[in-house]
């Protein structure tokens, strides 16, 4: 292979590799992300994106901006900053108003090819199949495999309108009973995504994932409690989120 087709070829596996210890599925508009919901209910929450050099909260978690929950009008130093806003000028358009959050478990049934060697994860390239060569220079298997790793989907209403328009219709019913299939295009704010069910199909959870595989799932509850006004405040006046929770998002994943 020639050196300039060897750095596309291993900048394209780069990209496409899974990030090892990240809880939150994965949807993008380089790969398709195939799920199964597990949770039959999830998680609302109002929340509020501050994106990064926000006017009011320039250096809101370390610069990066952050999505907070809110923790009810009366403890929020959001919803403070809102009603100081609209105090100023009750027709204003500048405030950082919350939208509603839905946060549920899924599995994450995108297929990926594995590295025998370094058990590094990769995706399929829209369009151009699969990687077959590994960033550690293993080839890779030609058959691909579920990725079957149980994940948080958190997404707005955009999204779910299409999963709660599934149980409707006669074929199909209740959500946990299909995959589905996201096809994402766009990146950020313009990012738009089709959900795709797939055929009714029975999945053996406790093949997949094991004995006692409810267990795994994410407290989604927990991960989605709102923090305390203090911690917010942190937060927003620049200290970044693992310095002001630890590793608590997540953390209380069963093990
Ligand atoms: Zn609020
Ligand atoms: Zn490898």
């Amino acid at each position: 292979m020639s050196e300039f087709k060897d750095a596309v070829e291993s900048s394209r596996v780069a990209k496409q590799k899974v990030t090892f210890g990240s809880d939150y599925l994965r949807i993008t508009d380089e790969h398709q992300t195939v799920i199964r919901v597990l949770d039959n209910k999830p998680e609302i929450r109002w929340s509020h994106w501050i994106p990064p050099n926000h006017h009011a909260f320039p250096s809101s978690n370390a610069g990066k901006g952050i999505s907070i929950v809110c923790p009810g009008w009366d403890a929020c130093p959001i919803c403070e900053w809102n009603k100081a806003q609209k105090a100023k000028d009750k027709d204003t358009k500048d405030l950082l108003r919350a939208r509603k959050i839905y946060t549920f478990n899924v599995l994450d049934r995108t297929p990926v090819v594995n590295c025998a060697s370094c058990s590094a994860e990769y995706y399929e390239i829209k369009g151009t199949g699969f990687p077959t060569s590994c960033a550690c220079g293993e080839n890779l298997p030609t058959e691909s495999q579920p990725r079957n790793k149980i994940q948080i989907l958190q997404k707005g209403i955009r999204l779910i309108d299409q999963l709660i328009a599934f149980e409707d219709e006669p074929d199909l019913g209740e959500i946990t009973g299909y995959d589905i299939k996201i096809d994402t295009r766009g990146k950020g704010g313009e990012a738009m995504s089709t959900c795709i069910p797939k055929q009714k199909s029975k999945l053996d959870l406790k093949k997949v994932l094991g004995e006692g595989w409810e267990d795994k799932k994410y407290n989604v509850a927990q991960v989605m409690s709102p923090l305390d006004t203090e911690k917010i405040s942190k937060i927003l006046g620049g200290e970044g989120y693992y310095n002001v929770v630890g590793d608590k998002t997540v953390g209380d994943k069963g093990s």
